[in-house]
């Protein structure tokens, strides 16, 4: 099957939304007036994001999933999407299957494949995205990054630590019952973006992103372009990982025996999550919480905003701990 061909039979669909799609030159999209562009791009490489072995039906959700979550941090609705593509070989079963995972998640979000490039090569999967956020009143709606300010509490979306919880468990470092590395699994390989979460929020967080890379390190972004600093209670955090493992007080009768530290670090340094963190002003809790209940997305209050810069971890009794959770393995 030539290049042409593969495009054909498992690429191009007819447009709904965009102007034209693939096939020729360029796609041409219709931006709505009144409207910005939110366009992102992000690369998963065999070897280092994913197993050669990982299911391609869990490889296509996965591969626009990343998108999609970094559309919702910015608060835009998901429009189209590219994808270049590099095969080792013309492998039909894994395309069809690669196929499938990819469009359930797009037709989920009303997202449509508009192009892209295909080429012989190390298998490596790169999607950009391009979704649409409001202006109003000559402002955009956009979540960025650095709009949080001193006082502002910090939130974070669902469950923080399952997909390092099972990357641990599948490279044998810790043993898990069956039913939690399964659940901690499919967040590992079918994440769900927070797109529904991020709409909502507009208007009402000051500043958002998406943890792909751990709370610890992805806080951090915030704080840097939002020049301020932040308390985190860190068993608040804690308590964020998924609710049939999330309490480490009956994390023994679960079956899972992980030191104080081994829990935190999944909460705080764990990746791979796609939960939304994000900050709002106080006089705001109740429109986070509507924003959560009309999305249906949990979200949890972990700490706040503070004038003075760095990031302070405090325990449950409110004591300073140190942070050394990006420095430490503390599953080696
Ligand atoms: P060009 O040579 O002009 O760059 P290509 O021959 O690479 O175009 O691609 C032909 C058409 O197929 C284009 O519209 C392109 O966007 C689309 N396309 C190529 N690869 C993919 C893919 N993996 N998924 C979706 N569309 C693709
Ligand atoms: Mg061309």
């Amino acid at each position: 099957m030539g290049e042409f061909d593969l495009i054909a039979r498992y690429f191009t669909r007819p447009v709904r939304q965009a102007v034209l799609g693939v096939g020729d030159d360029c796609a041409l999209l219709q931006p709505a007036p009144g409207t910005q562009m939110a366009i992102s791009c992000d690369m998963l490489v065999q070897g280092r994001h994913f197993f050669a072995d990982t299911d391609p039906r869990q490889l296509g959700h996965k591969a626009l999933a990343v998108n999609l979550s970094d559309l919702a941090a910015c608060g835009a609705r998901p429009l189209a999407f590219t994808l270049a593509l590099a095969l080792p070989d013309v492998n039909e079963a894994w395309l069809a299957a690669f196929a499938q995972g990819l469009f359930a998640l797009a037709d989920a979000h009303d997202c449509e494949l508009i192009g892209g490039d295909t080429t012989a090569g190390p298998l490596n999967i790169c999607i950009t995205v391009f979704g649409e956020v409001p202006v109003v009143n000559g402002k955009s709606q956009a979540l960025l990054r650095s709009g949080a300010r001193a006082g502002d509490d910090l939130y974070i979306s669902g469950t923080l630590g399952d997909a390092r919880l099972a990357l641990e468990a599948m490279h044998g470092k810790l043993t898990v019952p069956n039913a939690v590395l399964a659940a901690a699994r499919e967040r590992l390989q079918s994440p769900a973006p927070r797109v529904a979460l991020g709409l909502a929020l507009r208007g009402i967080a000051s500043a958002a992103i998406d943890v792909s890379d751990g709370l610890i390190g992805d806080l951090g972004h915030i704080l840097e372009r939002s020049r301020v600093g932040a308390t985190v209670q860190v068993d608040q955090a804690v308590a964020c990982i998924a609710c049939h493992v999330h309490d480490a007080q009956t994390a023994g009768a679960s079956g899972i025996h992980l030191s104080q530290e081994q829990w935190r670090t999944l909460a705080l340094c764990g990746g791979d999550d796609y939960e939304l963190l994000f900050t709002a002003p106080p006089s705001q809790s109740a429109a986070v919480a509507a924003a959560a209940q009309a999305s249906q997305t949990p979200v949890r209050r972990i700490g706040k905003m503070d004038a003075t810069a760095g990031l302070r971890l405090l325990d449950a009794q409110g004591q300073a701990l140190p942070n050394h959770y990006t420095s430490f393995d503390h599953f080696a």
